[in-house]
């Protein structure tokens, strides 16, 4: 646990969200700003700061991830589609330094993103 990330002390129990899974490997919750009628964050329980800092050892967990998300998205009623979003670093508008797949649906998405 890093004790200055946000979702690391999410995953303490010190800071609430709304849990929608979880397992010895990752929780889910919803986003507080959400920007779809469903949004859905997935994030690994040990702290990994983004896609790129992964290491090998992370390749199981990473897989662990995306089938997740779409248990997770197959919970949230998405029998339309979704989409899953991992941000990385600054230019890919990432801002929570942890791990996390947006998981997104409800709603039309488009493409390109912005
Ligand atoms: O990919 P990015 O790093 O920009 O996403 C971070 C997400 O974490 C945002 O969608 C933000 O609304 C969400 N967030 C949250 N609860 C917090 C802090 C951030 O849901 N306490």
């Amino acid at each position: 646990m890093e004790p200055d990330c946000i979702f690391c002390r999410i995953v303490a129990g010190e800071i609430p969200a709304t849990k929608v899974y979880e397992d010895d490997l990752c929780l889910a919750f919803r986003d507080l700003h959400p920007v779809a009628p469903t949004h859905v964050l997935l994030i690994p329980k040990g702290h990994v700061s983004s896609q790129a800092h992964a290491l090998e050892t992370h390749e199981a967990l990473l897989g662990h991830l995306v089938f997740i998300a779409a248990k997770v998205a197959g919970e949230e009623g998405l029998t339309n589609g979704f989409r899953t979003v991992i941000n990385t670093g600054d230019e890919g508008g990432q801002t929570v330094h942890h791990l996390h797949l947006h998981v997104l649906g409800g709603r039309q998405m488009h493409w390109p993103p912005g």
